[in-house]
């Protein structure tokens, strides 16, 4: 079982790595999201990133990852599009538009991952009180990044928080570790039961990443291979930090 497997834990100098690359990855979220109004298209974002990605001499692990290989260094995905969209040329943003961005950042040698969603303009209510609820949930599993917790308590916060606020989370993608990798062990759904799971020391960093839909929790990915859609069209927000486990507090990485 995947739970199971080899969790690599991390010394305090790679802690120091994995902030240094947390806080650049920040750096790039902070410049995209500067750019959100309506005109600009997808693919500017990705140019955006990429420069400031470059003048740091990073780069980003989603270009070239997967099958087939993803084209660009952060994900662009709308209103119903969940994660994993493909910036494009031709797609603009919109007046009301809600644009969830994922970047991955490598650092000598360790990846740092986060991701957010924002509005542009003007957002209906409806869509205001999803990126609350799921940024809110995000915190709610942060939390519970502790010294002696399990993974099963920050997916049951998680899960618990956005249920609670009337919405859905996702069942097949999940939150996972990272390190010299984007994906290490453990897994961390966004759906789970406390007190179970794999228990949390100091050294664990795992990228926490809740995503919740307004309908029902159902997706289905488009025919690009990549693109995650919810199933009923519904809206859809995805918020996400690389999180430490310490002696004490949780430590977030990838802030600025
Ligand atoms: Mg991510
Ligand atoms: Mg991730």
């Amino acid at each position: 079982m995947f739970f199971e497997r080899q969790v690599n834990l991390k010394t305090p100098a790679d802690l120091q790595i994995m902030r240094e690359a947390g806080r650049i990855n920040a750096m790039v979220l902070a410049r995209v999201k500067e750019l959100l109004q309506p005109g600009v298209t997808t693919a500017d974002l990705n140019a955006a990133a990429e420069e400031v990605l470059k003048s740091h001499g990073s780069v980003s692990p989603f270009k070239g990852y997967g099958r087939p290989p993803f084209p660009a260094s952060i994900t662009v995905s709308i209103n119903d599009e969940m994660v994993h969209g493909i910036p494009q040329p031709k797609r603009k943003l919109k007046e009301g538009d809600i644009v969830s961005i994922d970047c991955g950042t490598i650092h000598a040698g360790f990846v740092a991952d986060s991701a957010f969603t924002a509005g542009v303009g003007q957002i209906s209510p409806e869509a205001k009180h999803l990126l609350e609820v799921t940024e809110g949930a995000l915190y709610a599993g942060i939390d519970k990044m502790r010294k002696g917790k399990r993974t099963g308590d920050v997916s049951a916060a998680i899960q618990k928080y956005v249920e609670s606020n009337g919405l859905h989370v996702t069942r097949e993608y999940t939150g996972h570790g990272v390190g010299k990798g984007m994906h290490e062990a453990p897994q961390v759904p966004n759906v789970g039961i406390a007190g179970s799971g794999l228990l949390l020391k100091p050294g664990m960093t795992i990228a926490l990443e809740p995503m919740v839909l307004i309908g029902t929790h159902e997706t289905r990915v488009l025919p690009d291979q990549w693109t995650v859609v919810s199933a009923d069209g519904s809206l859809t927000a995805h918020f996400e930090h690389t999180v430490a486990v310490t002696e004490g507090e949780p430590l977030i990485l990838t802030v600025l």
